[in-house]
């Protein structure tokens, strides 16, 4: 008897058995994909990870259908790092599997294919299966995997389906809605009629009485013999100093010619800039610090002001494992903005730079996979967002966590709830690789763990270029209101510093953590507030659609002239949002050309890139938005940045605010005056005296720590404590509100250690859910091994409770 044990794409936390022949048991290999049957009658793709001879006791194994690979497409490394995931963050390994694979790779008997609408097809040039497959695609718009099975009457299909897929005839439907689109760039090139010695004369005849045009097509010239690479038309005008509508002139008379290419998938062909980067001598400091914690610890981290040049020491690391063929992995925590760092890589490392992350379309995704899977050049530094993690890496020596304090390295939902810093140092010691974690501002935890020698430390606290930290001032709101100095948000300060700004022709930033016009629309006469139906929270106004919406659900109606309650027909806002600061800068500043970079304006294809772009060409003088602008952006001309208002991130509920204001602010704070002159910051707050601003005025990294460590201590949180954070929801208030009493008392008995809740959240209800927390918190010095067995075993009873079983459950270890 021989038996494969494996994994299934299902939020199951078991392994399973299956038969297979002595022959499939001399071919398997650990880290090969199989199609098993599961249930009554689905396929699912399941992973092999251990070959035996144990036949199940609790049931009998089932056969396999199909080997889906040659050779294994998981390493041994990565499944191991799969089961740390699903045992530390108390998941299914199912989960992890299923969140870990680009999704072409799981196909399932439910998987909905289509195809591809765009694709031009050779039929002649598919196999009978695939022209089957095709045909009944002409009749449907799309199909199950199960039917295809039920066309071609036999099971074994995976292989033929991914072969479509892989040839771009077939995609999975869910892709179909993806909105991302990767920006697309512009390129031209000369007209092949014109490619040869005669072309090129009739070429000089045409251009004779156009001077203008002839002084763009040398220019062209001049830049492909120097620079060997595409040629954009961005680029073309400005260095040929002329118009986009000359290069347009060009296209129609047929002598350029236009095409596009996605930005973050250009084949970079041109040369490897040979300027070597030269280092400050700060920067060369710290870089040789780096290398020096590394020959003693495995984490290192580079605490490094904004604007200290820390990419550059990242990219000379690069450099050195490169030098010993290693693999790299750079992790950012925004998809948005890979596109900067993208180009500033390639140029060092050309065609080394592969881009990974969710939103990327399954042939894309696949395509690095593979790649670094084998070892290919092309992959060798691989950037990407968090799921990058997942990639199967064999020879990984070194991995960067960019901004490494950003919350949304944490995955909230769905399970595998992980950290991708935490996650990161676990891989990299699997490869004994080397971390470098670098952040402004980093997490307390981090920072405590640098400090007590967990990992190792290194400071840049100067600005590459000598350029001074911004000048940070206070505006007390309290006394700027009494003294009737503001115009509608804006204090005098704040207009007469952006005044003197946009009259130097340098740009501004304002700063606003709420989109929309205002949070909340009242009722003069009664004080009727409208909230969602679904979700328990007050409706946003967007004033630019007339509209109310809801932020938690996306539930929206147009905005009401009367009152709900009374009929009343006064309503006033309070509060505001980026949409209300837009509107007011128009009417105080009407000559200066406003944009405005939220949720609500990123959304279309290019949004985000659309703004930055536009921003960086100094087509737009203020930019107005919310914390996105504080992730990382590099602009040369922002001498200004105004925070609209300090106080709604330091109220928030939350262990981590006084932090998380601090960052924030900093971090906005950091995008001026980041070349040259010294940047101005003005903050607008109710509460100029409390610590957390001081701290951020004084740029002083270490108070802000060392106070919120004292908390931490006291109040029993990270990094003194570990937290795991239970999440119960339910449509029946009541019902809910019995199981967690229910949960926590078994809890809180049972545990020697605080347990509290259990908790009704500030926003207690979402999509018609009732929401209860009960948060853990384990000390440093239990065994976090059996307290997690502990609360499994809980966990388990109360799914026993039949009036609990409806109850859904989180869980989410280390909550962010
Ligand atoms: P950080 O990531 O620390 O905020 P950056 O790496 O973005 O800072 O650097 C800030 C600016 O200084 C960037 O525009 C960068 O190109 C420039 N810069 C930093 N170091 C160097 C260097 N060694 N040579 C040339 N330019 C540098
Ligand atoms: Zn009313
Ligand atoms: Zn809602």
């Amino acid at each position: 008897m021989y038996f494969v044990e494996v994994i299934l794409p299902l939020s199951l936390a078991k392994t399973f058995t299956y038969s297979v022949t002595e022959a499939e048991f001399h071919y398997l290999k650990i880290g090969m994909r199989v199609a098993v049957p599961f249930g009554k009658s689905k396929i699912y793709t399941a992973l092999a990870i251990e070959l035996h001879q144990n036949k199940p006791v609790l049931y009998e194994a089932k056969e396999i259908h199909q080997i889906l690979d040659e050779k294994p497409i998981v390493t041994k490394i990565q499944i191991a790092h799969w089961q740390w995931i699903a045992s530390y963050y108390m998941c299914a390994i199912g989960d992890v599997y299923r969140g870990a694979m680009p999704s072409a790779l799981l196909l399932e008997s439910e998987t909905l294919i289509s195809q591809k609408t765009d694709s031009f097809i050779d039929t002649s040039l598919l196999s009978d299966d695939e022209f089957l497959i095709y045909e009944a695609l002409q009749q449907q718009s799309s199909l199950k995997v199960q039917d295809i099975i039920a066309i071609l009457n036999k099971k074994n299909i995976f292989p033929v389906i991914q072969k479509l897929i892989d040839k771009n005839i077939l995609v999975l439907q869910e892709e179909i809605q993806e909105s991302y689109k990767p920006k697309l760039v512009r390129y031209v090139r000369l007209h092949p009629k014109y490619d040869s010695n005669q072309g090129l004369n009739d070429l000089l005849e045409i251009l004779r009485n156009a001077s203008k045009q002839k002084e763009v097509v040398m220019r062209y010239f001049q830049l492909s013999a120097s620079e060997k690479k595409a040629i954009s038309v961005k680029k073309l005008v400005e260095q040929s100093k002329s118009s986009p509508a000359i290069i347009k002139a060009l296209i129609e008379k047929e002598i350029l010619e236009e095409y596009f290419l996605q930005q973050d998938r250009v084949t970079f062909n041109g040369q490897v800039s040979k300027k070597q980067l030269q280092l400050s001598e700060e920067q060369n400091n710290a870089f040789v610090a780096i290398k020096e914690r590394f020959l003693h610890k495995e984490v290192c981290l580079l605490h490094g002001v904004t604007s200290s040049g820390k990419t550059e020491i990242y990219i000379k690391l690069i450099e050195e494992y490169l030098k010993t063929d290693k693999q790299i992995l750079y992790l950012l925590p925004e998809i948005a903005l890979t596109t900067q760092l993208v180009g500033r890589l390639q140029n060092y490392f050309g065609n080394k730079v592969a881009i990974f992350h969710s939103k990327y379309n399954n042939n894309e995704r696949i395509e690095v996979w593979t790649q670094v899977l084998n070892n290919s050049d092309k992959a060798q530094i691989v950037i990407g967002a968090r799921s990058a993690l997942f990639l199967p890496f064999n020879n990984l020596g070194f991995i960067i966590v960019d901004e490494e304090h950003e919350q949304t390295f944490k995955q909230v939902d769905p399970a595998p709830r992980y950290h991708a810093r935490d996650a990161a140092i676990v891989l990299a010691h699997s490869f004994k690789a080397k971390v470098l974690l670098g952040s402004a501002t980093p997490s307390i935890e981090t920072y405590y763990n640098a400090t007590s020698g967990k990992f190792g430390l290194v400071a840049l606290s100067k600005r590459y270029g000598n350029v001074l930290m911004p000048n940070i001032e206070l505006v007390d709101l309290k006394d700027k209101y009494f003294r009737k100095r503001m115009t509608g948000h804006f204090s005098d300060v704040l207009i007469v510093e952006i005044t003197t700004a946009l009259s130097l022709g340098e740009q501004v930033i304002l700063f606003q953590n709420r989109r929309g016009y205002s949070p909340i629309i009242e009722c003069i006469t009664c004080g009727h507030v409208p909230h969602c139906q679904q979700c328990d929270v007050s409706l946003t106004y967007h004033k630019h659609k007339n509209q109310l919406r809801c932020h938690y659900c996306g539930y929206s109606m147009a905005k009401p002239t009367h009152c709900q309650a009374c009929s009343s027909v006064e309503l006033t806002t309070k509060g505001f949002g980026t949409e209300q600061i837009e509107q007011e800068l128009l009417s105080l500043f009407p000559n200066s050309k406003t944009g405005r970079m939220d949720q609500d304006t990123t959304r279309g294809k290019y949004g985000f890139e659309k703004i930055i772009d536009s921003f960086k060409n100094r087509e737009i003088d203020i930019l107005v938005g919310t914390q996105m602008l504080a992730k990382g952006l590099d602009f040369d001309n922002v001498s200004l940045v105004g925070v609209m208002n300090a106080d709604n991130m330091l109220y928030h509920p939350d262990f981590r605010a006084f932090e998380r204001t601090y960052q924030m602010l900093t971090q906005v704070a950091g995008r001026a005056g980041r070349s040259e002159k010294q940047g101005k910051v003005i903050i607008q707050t109710y509460n100029p005296e409390h610590n957390t601003i001081q701290q951020v005025t004084f740029n002083n990294y270490e108070a802000m720590f060392t106070e919120q460590l004292y908390d931490r201590k006291i109040y029993k949180y990270p990094p003194y404590f570990r937290i795991i954070k239970v999440t119960l929801k339910q449509r029946d208030f009541e019902r809910l509100k019995a199981g967690s009493i229910w949960l926590y008392q078994v809890m809180s008995q049972n545990l020697e250690m605080p347990v509290l809740g259990p908790e009704e959240p500030v926003i207690s209800r979402i999509r018609n859910e009732y929401i209860r927390t009960i948060v853990i918190k384990i000390p440093m010095n239990v065994s976090l091994v059996n307290t997690k067995i502990a609360i499994q075993k809980m966990l388990n009873s109360f799914e026993a409770v039949s009036q609990y079983r409806a109850i859904k459950v989180t869980i989410n270890v280390d909550f962010y």
